[in-house]
């Protein structure tokens, strides 16, 4: 469902991504692992197009996302309003829950589907009284953000993304500023979505989570991928030794 060839990223003169080649196949969960300033954030930020790149290609669902040749300036392929559409499909959950403050949880979770994809309220409000109870969270529909919990308001973030009924998530560090009782929570609703068969792209520390949900485990390091493998293979016989190095050092 995605597929991201020879991905080259810069900011300025400075190139982070240095041609990254992943696919993810629908219901897959792929999960990203590497040390901080590798490059993961960038590479969700491209596959969402939330940064342009510049070179390589990103098709998402048979569509190509964004594009630009090496060297040039950025060109854009696709239409902002198709871009959009596309990204309507991506749900994205960052470490920063960005919930708006001044809306219900259960507004929240319907501002999207009633404003952008225009379904209607009633509609909406069902559907997302039903992501709500998935989360654990249904009695906390009227609610405001600031009276709940991190990991509450995680999982709040994660019913709003799933509202917009996506064809892939991505999750970036969800639980990078939380308490570790409340990543639990957190883990255990992302859990939950993979086993349904949600097609994620999951940027974590949580090498458990890698272990235990991961079809595939990617470990990345300063813009390219190192390795990529099965949670047994990574985890119990890393090819590379940078692999191994970082999986020690983590532990
Ligand atoms: P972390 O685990 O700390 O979140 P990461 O693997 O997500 O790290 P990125 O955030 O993708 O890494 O950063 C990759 C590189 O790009 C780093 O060297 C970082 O300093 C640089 N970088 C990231 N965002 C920007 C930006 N907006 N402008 C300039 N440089 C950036
Ligand atoms: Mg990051």
């Amino acid at each position: 469902i995605l597929r991201i060839t020879n991905l080259h990223k810069r900011y300025g003169e400075v190139e982070v991504l240095h041609g990254i080649d992943l696919a993810v196949q629908a219901g897959e969960v792929v999960v990203v692992i590497g040390p901080s300033g590798s490059g993961k954030s960038s590479l969700l930020a491209c596959v969402n197009f939330l940064e342009p790149f510049h070179a390589g290609e990103v098709v998402f669902d048979g569509r190509p996302v964004g594009y630009g040749p090496a060297g040039g300036a950025i060109r854009q392929r696709v239409p902002e309003q198709a871009l959009n559409l596309l990204r309507r499909e991506l749900g994205m959950v960052f470490q920063q829950f960005n919930l708006f403050p001044h809306l219900t949880v259960l507004q929240n979770v319907t501002e999207a589907p009633i404003h952008v994809k225009g379904i209607a309220p009633a509609v909406a409000r069902a559907e997302a009284m039903v992501l709500l109870d998935k989360v654990g969270l249904a009695s906390k529909a009227d609610s405001y953000p600031r009276s709940l919990s991190g990991g509450q308001q995680q999982r709040i973030a994660i019913a709003r993304a799933l509202a917009m009924r996506p064809k892939l998530m991505l999750f970036d560090e969800v639980t990078s500023s939380l308490d570790p009782e409340l990543k639990g929570e957190v883990l255990r609703v992302m859990r939950a979505l993979a086993e349904e068969g949600m097609t994620m792209l999951v940027v974590t520390h949580e090498l458990g989570f890698a272990r235990e949900v991961a079809d595939r485990v990617v470990f990345m390091e300063q813009g390219r991928i190192v390795e990529v493998g099965t949670p047994e293979a990574m985890f119990t016989a890393p090819q590379s030794a940078r692999t191994r190095e970082f999986l020690q050092a983590s532990q």
